[in-house]
């Protein structure tokens, strides 16, 4: 494929311009603001299958995808008219509705570890939900989690974070009180040997390891045969939970999310974005016994006001309902023709590259060494991908503006835009 000879952005630098001056930084997420890439933000006019346009009128193949929602791709039809139909009925209620039930029956039959689940609006609440109701079902404080992990960014979770954090270089912000982060330990993913460390001395302490079982906010990074069944061991014989945080992972690595895929069970689990199908939701999820320490049945509080919204509901359900077995042997179908194209260009040019992918969760390093947590991950040649992610842009390709995020596919993707993709990374590798 040919190199567009000028991208024009003129109209996405003023949109741009006017949005710092009442949005900090113009963004109401950071890594929007493509500051790690150096270049204005592309301005998103609409989307459609696997193609977004921005308001200078350029398309590209999208593999940010909402950061990972989109599993259908944008604007699917069946997904804008569950909308439309709720919409119709009215948005919000703040009482009982039955597409809650059906959202919640839906979950419990798909997530082996679900029996009863509660929706919130987003994977930031579903963790810190998740980790209070660890801290008072046990009545430890500590937690542990992994370098590079994104959790949301709630106090306790946002130590040693990955994501836009480690993009931006501030894995440990300011605004978190050292009385709440000295209870969060951390370690390296895929390090068995230090977590069992942690638990030697302070495991009587420790009410929850929270991990993402495959990691994606430091790239994407697979658990090493036996990580998580280690952590299931050792959380069993101290009294802790495990916590897996499929807020990436659900439904979008397997039909029964990352803990059907390697068949190991946490206590507790954390969703959000496949869930509401491009509408904010999240939800956490376990035992009838654990859940109903929540109020109102139980002491543990936690509330909603837009918590189970209707539109919400109808977009993860529609979204939901799309995802049958050869949804996601077609995404792994088109995932591994990218790895395989991304590969082969990477070998003709000499260009060191590491790619490890799940299912529809791709990432490929700018390193040779093997990459298996975050200090791997750090190998990568990031001056590299910053141009990289240019040439990509200017060729009608848009993929996360980081090393440290995975690229997602949808359903809607084709054959032919994997090749198109192919064919430009060849292009853009070509000229290192
Ligand atoms: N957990 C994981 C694993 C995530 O990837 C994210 C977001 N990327 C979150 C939690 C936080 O979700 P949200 O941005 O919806 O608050």
């Amino acid at each position: 494929s040919e190199t567009r000879q000028i991208r024009s952005d003129a109209k996405s630098k003023a949109a741009f311009e006017r949005a710092k001056r009442s949005i900090p930084g113009g963004v109401n997420s950071p890594v929007r603001a493509f500051k790690s890439v150096g270049l204005t933000p592309v301005v998103i006019e609409r989307g459609h299958g696997s193609r977004i346009t921005d308001i200078d009128g350029q398309s590209y193949i999208d593999y940010v995808l909402s950061w990972g929602p989109l599993i259908a791709g944008h604007a699917h039809p069946e997904v804008v008219e569950a909308i439309k139909r709720t919409a119709e009925k009215g948005t919000s209620f703040g009482a009982p509705t039955e597409l809650e039930t059906e959202m919640a029956e839906l979950v419990c039959a798909r997530v082996p570890s679900i029996e009863v689940v509660r929706m919130v609006n987003s994977g930031t609440e579903a963790t810190m939900s998740a980790i209070r109701l660890a801290r008072g079902y046990t009545g430890r404080s500590r937690i542990l989690k992994f370098e590079g992990s994104y959790h949301g960014h709630a106090d306790s979770l946002l130590i040693k974070a990955g994501s836009g954090v480690a993009t931006l270089g501030l894995p440990d912000s300011p605004g978190v009180p050292e009385s709440i982060a000295s209870h969060t330990i951390t370690v390296p993913y895929n390090d068995l040997a230090s977590v069992k460390l942690a638990f030697e001395r302070y495991g009587e302490e420790i009410a929850a390891v929270i991990v993402e079982p495959v990691a994606g906010n430091m790239g994407v990074v697979p658990p090493l045969p036996g990580f998580l069944q280690g952590l299931r061991d050792v959380t069993k014989q101290y009294d802790s939970l495990l916590i897996f945080d499929e807020v990436m992972t659900g439904f979008r690595v397997h039909l029964n999310c990352a803990q059907g895929l390697y068949g190991i069970t946490p206590d507790l689990t954390c969703l959000g974005k496949v869930i509401g199908g491009g509408l904010p939701v999240g939800a956490y999820g376990g035992r009838r016994e654990l859940m109903e320490r929540m109020a109102p049945v139980g002491p543990i509080y936690q509330a909603g006001t837009l918590s189970g919204n209707p539109l919400a509901m109808s977009a993860g359900l529609a979204t939901l309902k799309l995802l049958d077995e050869s949804a996601y042997q077609r995404l792994e179908r088109l995932a591994m023709r990218l790895q395989a194209g991304l590969a082969s260009n990477a070998a003709e040019y000499g260009i060191a590259m590491t790619i490890n992918r799940v299912g529809s969760m791709v990432c490929p390093f700018l390193t040779d060494k093997q990459v298996i947590n975050f200090e791997t991950a750090k190998q990568s040649n990031t001056e590299r991908f910053r141009t990289l992610f240019g040439r990509m842009l200017d060729q009608g390709v848009n993929l996360p503006p980081s090393q440290f995020e995975g690229w997602f596919l949808s359903t809607a993707h084709s054959e032919d835009d994997i090749d198109e993709t192919i064919a430009a990374h060849r292009t853009a590798l070509g000229k290192f």
